[in-house]
């Protein structure tokens, strides 16, 4: 019988936590949750300790780990409380824990990722914005510490089921000449640039084919979300911005493919749920059932496909170019988009000064060499001054 795999899941309370914990509840004899990790919200936390007894549950915030401690110790739960990011990292590199789900959303989750490739762990990686910031040190630390990395997202796990085994060597060695990422359009593929600048958060969080945590679902209402995955297939597959191209597809169910030299595309298709690309990072390289139903191709009955608007959507632009100058300029791109969305979520900007919030702050803050990770975390914080001076500028 195969050894039960201990798994950390950093963010267990969200959309990507939730869904895995509901694949690795279908398979008792292969996964344990081990560590389970949430940002404030304890009630969720308390729930999973109940559900699934980790050995460790992580806050961030002192007062909540405090609470949730009491709680668990009256209910006789042995699930150790700890807190604070240092724990974060801890629960990723622990000796028995055999691989990470990084499922934080935003840069908080960079260091926590870091640590699980340096501790050599195989590392599920649901947090595009950690690639994004510091492509090349998390790429360097999956290498030196001989980490497995697998992606989540569904389009970069549809391009890795379908890229030969020897693409390591260099896309053109595979034979591959391009990745064709696709992307629904979000809600608003449709709209005109007189309707983008009404949309309202309540209209830009109804996503029309994926429930997802408010922050992507916002990045996917305004395309960003395909720019940071531009960035993400770039260092995953070693891609320059040359061979990717994004291709609208509205029914999300072609979710990525390859075109090889010799003219033939391979896709990967199934129903639009998180939990094939989950089950399959965790089974590797077996495949494991995900709870997902058959696609059923004769109701979907037609795919469609169409170019991207970078008029109507900026993000995917400046994604792009921030990619082609390299550098910390991804990382600005991300802060400043953070803090765009955040600010648009609480109704302080409008939805199409996202953009212009973020190419104001590439224009200001000086793009620099990345030599260590305090190099990145000096320019996110940087970026983040500047962009919030530019909200306040404009309330
Ligand atoms: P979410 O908002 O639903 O969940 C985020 C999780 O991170 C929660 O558990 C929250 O408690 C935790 N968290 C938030 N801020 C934190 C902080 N400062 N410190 C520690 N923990 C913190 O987000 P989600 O939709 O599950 O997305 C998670 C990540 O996965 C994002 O990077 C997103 O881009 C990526 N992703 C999500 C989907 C999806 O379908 N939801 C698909 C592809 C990629
Ligand atoms: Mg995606």
């Amino acid at each position: 019988m195969t050894k039960i795999q201990n798994i950390t899941i950093l963010g267990s309370t969200g959309t990507i936590g939730v869904n895995t914990l509901d694949v690795i509840a279908r398979h008792p004899q292969r996964f344990r949750a081990y560590a389970l990790t949430a940002n404030s919200r304890i009630e969720p936390l308390l729930e999973q300790c109940r559900q699934f007894n980790p050995v460790y549950a992580v806050v961030l915030n002192a007062d909540a780990a405090e609470t949730l401690r009491g709680q668990l110790r009256r209910e006789g739960l042995a699930t150790e409380v700890l807190c604070g990011p240092d724990a974060l990292e801890l629960v990723s590199s622990l000796p028995e824990v055999d691989a990470v789900m990084a499922a934080i959303v935003g840069a908080a989750g960079l260091r926590p990722a870091l640590a699980a490739a340096r501790a050599g762990k195989r590392v599920l990686l649901a947090n595009k914005e950690t690639l994004v910031m510091s492509g090349r040190l998390f790429m360097d630390a999956v290498r030196t510490g001989g980490a497995t990395l697998l992606p989540i997202d569904s389009e970069h796990n549809a391009i890795f089921q379908v890229m030969p085994a020897n693409a390591p060597d260099g896309l053109e060695a595979a034979g591959v000449s391009k990745i064709l990422l696709t992307a629904s359009g979000g809600p608003f593929r449709k709209a005109t640039m007189d309707e983008l600048s009404q949309v309202t958060p309540a209209q830009a969080l109804n996503h029309p084919n994926w429930v997802m945590g408010p922050k992507i679902t916002i990045d996917s209402a305004t395309l960003m979300n395909k720019g940071l995955e531009v960035i993400e297939a770039h260092w995953l597959f070693a891609a320059t911005p040359s061979k990717i191209e994004v291709v609208i597809h509205p029914q999300s169910v072609i979710h990525s493919m390859v075109e090889y030299m010799d003219g033939s595309v391979l896709a990967q298709l199934g129903n639009p749920d998180m939990r094939t690309p989950i089950a399959y990072a965790l089974g590797y390289p077996e495949r494991i059932s995900s709870g997902v139903g058959a696609l059923d191709l004769f109701k979907i009955a037609r795919l469609d496909f169409e170019a991207p608007d970078t008029v109507r959507f900026p993000c995917l632009r400046l994604a792009f170019e921030a990619l082609q100058r390299g550098d910390t300029a991804p990382a600005i791109l991300n802060a400043a988009n953070e803090v765009a969305v955040q600010a648009f979520l609480a109704d302080k900007i409008a939805f199409m000064d996202i953009p212009r919030l973020i190419e104001d702050t590439l224009c200001s803050v000086s793009v620099g060499e990345v030599l260590q990770l305090e190099d990145l975390i000096a320019v996110d914080q940087e970026a983040r001054q500047v962009a919030m001076s530019w909200i306040e500028a404009c309330v």
